[in-house]
Order: structure tokens, then C-alpha cells, then sequence
């Protein structure tokens, strides 16, 4: 199969799941895409029978966000030409990101069977960026300048992107303003809450069960790491002994760090089920906060969560943040 701009008059579909870094890399993502004239299809929302669907197509010892990913390439495989199935070794120059996402295109593989995949890398020494991270076949199919050209907005479109999320938007309201939308209005009642965790956790509203929107009712504005520019969390992280081995792991500890400092009411950690990274800094988040005197929540996502349970345990912390509010004011 050759790249060409178009088959026939139609342009080539490229399935982009929305789930894992979808939450940090899809404007750069669909942006290239478009730029080379091809369409990007982005998945819908997460819902009961995606999820079902990538439980069943995945074995059983990958964490509930893998899953997820599995059951949104699922739900794209009718509908495009090629799936992109990110390959990140490694996000940040110095540090490696989780060795789930390293094989992420041998599990969608597995489960999607013959759908071509395109395969983007981020490793070591080729940044995400970089024309070396696209598959061999499209950059024999495009000019090099026309790559290079489609990267650099794709870039610029990332930058723009998390600008925004670090004036507090979330990932979903980010995306709409980029592409032309109204930012949405907000009203300031001065109470804020922490809300840290993978993003595939935090912005993914079946999976947390919309953990956001239920603080947001309540009247706090949600401080998350997407908030924070990463210099911040360097120096947040100079205090470890030794540094940090996984990107998202650094960014959930530098974030938590912070959000002490900046006098948040509590902070709601939201973890994945089988995540392996998260048995090490969750018991680094629990220490530092009980040394601290923070109440924290930790809630651990998987497959059965029920909305019941999950809505009782925020509320009955939020009662807990009010009563030790109410006390401080006596
Ligand atoms: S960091 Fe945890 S939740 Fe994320 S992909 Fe790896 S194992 Fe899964």
C-alpha cells in the first residue's frame, strides 16, 4: 500500500483512539494529519460496550487504560484505513514513560488482526516530533519538506494546546477552543481542590465517572497536572535522593508537591487498577501527605467501578473538607 494523497478522489482515513496521551498529543495528532491531507477519525467518548469490548479483546493483566485503548481501536477498525497505534519509549529527553506504551501497537495488533497500523514513535533519540518517528512508508510517500512543514504546525498546535490547559482548561474545552470554539464561563467560589493521576484517568468522564464535573458541582475549581508547567515540576522533584524513573509518574509527585504548597482543601488521587508505576509513587503520595496533615482520597479505577460507590466515597470526603473548613474558621 502506497501513501498518496487520496484513492480515487477519497482522502485515507487514519483512526486516532481516544484514549492514553490522546489526552496530550491529539491536536498535534489530527493536525498533521490534516495538514497532509488525509482525514483524521477520532474515536467517541468511552462508553459501556467499548469498554466491555476491550476487556474481552485484552489480556488480562494489562491495566484498565490499556484496555480502554484496545476498546476505542475496536470501535475505529470499520471506519478508517489506518489506525495509529503510538509507540513512546521515551516523552521527555531525560526519562522513560510507562513499558506498556512500548508494546501498545503488538497488543492492538493482536486484537485488530489485519487493520494496518501507523506506528508513531517517540524514542530516546527521535522526539515525537521528528520526521525519523513516522512510519518509513509515508515519508516515502510525502516530500521531506512537506513532513517537515506538517510537523512544525502539528507543533504548534501542541504548543497551543497546553498553554491553554495550563489557564485551566480541560483537555475536552482545550481541543473545542483550539479548533474555533467558545471557551466556556466559569465562576471563581475560591475553594480548590487537587485532582492528580494519569490524564487517561482524570479526563476520561466513564472511566472516573465523572469525577470532575461532580467537584465542579460542588463549587471547586480543580487544580490537575496539566495545570503545571513542567519546569515547575523539575524543581518540585529536586528533592528526591534519587530522580524518578517514569514521566508520568514525576509529573503526578511534582504536581502533588505543588498543590500542597498552593493550600488546596484536598487532593483526590485517581489511580488505575494493575498500573505498576502507581504501586510505588501512590505509597509516595500517602506518606507525604500523612507527614503533611492533607486529606487525601485515593480511588482506584477498574472495569467494575460503580457509580454509586464512587460518587459516596467523594461526597463523604467533600463533607469532611467542609467540616474541617468549618472548624478552621472557629
Ligand atoms: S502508567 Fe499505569 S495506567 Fe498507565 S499505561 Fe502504564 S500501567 Fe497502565
Amino acid at each position: 500500500m502506497t501513501w498518496v494523497q487520496s484513492w480515487g478522489g477519497i482522502k485515507i482515513k487514519i483512526g486516532i483512539p481516544r484514549a492514553l496521551l490522546y489526552y496530550w498529543y491529539g491536536p498535534l495528532w489530527r493536525v498533521f494529519f490534516e495538514e497532509l491531507g488525509l482525514t483524521p477519525v477520532v474515536s467517541g467518548p468511552t462508553g459501556k460496550d467499548l469498554l466491555n469490548t476491550g476487556v474481552k479483546a485484552s489480556v488480562d493483566e494489562a491495566c484498565l487504560p490499556v484496555k480502554v485503548f484496545i476498546g476505542h481501536c475496536l470501535s475505529l477498525s470499520n471506519r478508517c484505513d489506518f489506525l495509529l497505534a503510538p509507540r513512546l519509549v521515551s516523552i521527555n529527553r531525560k526519562d522513560y514513560i510507562c513499558p506498556k506504551f512500548m508494546g501498545l501497537p503488538e497488543m492492538v495488533k493482536q486484537a485488530v488482526g489485519k487493520q494496518p497500523l501507523f506506528i508513531w514513535k517517540s524514542e530516546k533519540n527521535c522526539a515525537i516530533g521528528s520526521p525519523q518517528a513516522l512510519p518509513a512508508a509515508l515519508r516515502q510517500g510525502y516530500s521531506t519538506r512537506r513532513i517537515k512543514k506538517g510537523l512544525q504546525k502539528a507543533e504548534a498546535a501542541f504548543r497551543t494546546y497546553h498553554r491553554l490547559l495550563q489557564k485551566g482548561f480541560f483537555p475536552a474545552e482545550a481541543e473545542a477552543v483550539l479548533f474555533g470554539g467558545v471557551p466556556p464561563a466559569r465562576e471563581d467560589t475560591g475553594r480548590r481542590i487537587g485532582l492528580i493521576g494519569h490524564p487517561y484517568c482524570l479526563y476520561d468522564p466513564y472511566i472516573n465517572l465523572g469525577t470532575i464535573g461532580l467537584l465542579q458541582r460542588y463549587g471547586f475549581k480543580v487544580l490537575a497536572p496539566e495545570y503545571i508547567p513542567p519546569r515547575q515540576i523539575e524543581e518540585e522533584l529536586q528533592i528526591l535522593a534519587k530522580p524518578m524513573f517514569w514521566t508520568l509518574s514525576q509529573r503526578i509527585f511534582g504536581t502533588f508537591r505543588l498543590l500542597c504548597k498552593q493550600k488546596v482543601e484536598g487532593i483526590i488521587y485517581l489511580s488505575a487498577f494493575a498500573c505498576g508505576p502507581e504501586a510505588l509513587i501512590g505509597e509516595l503520595v500517602k506518606r507525604e501527605a500523612k507527614a503533611l496533615g492533607l486529606p487525601l482520597l485515593h480511588l482506584v479505577l477498574d472495569e467494575h467501578s460503580g457509580e454509586a460507590g464512587m460518587v459516596t466515597r467523594i461526597e463523604a470526603f467533600i463533607d469532611l473538607l467542609q467540616r474541617k473548613r468549618r472548624l478552621s474558621c472557629v
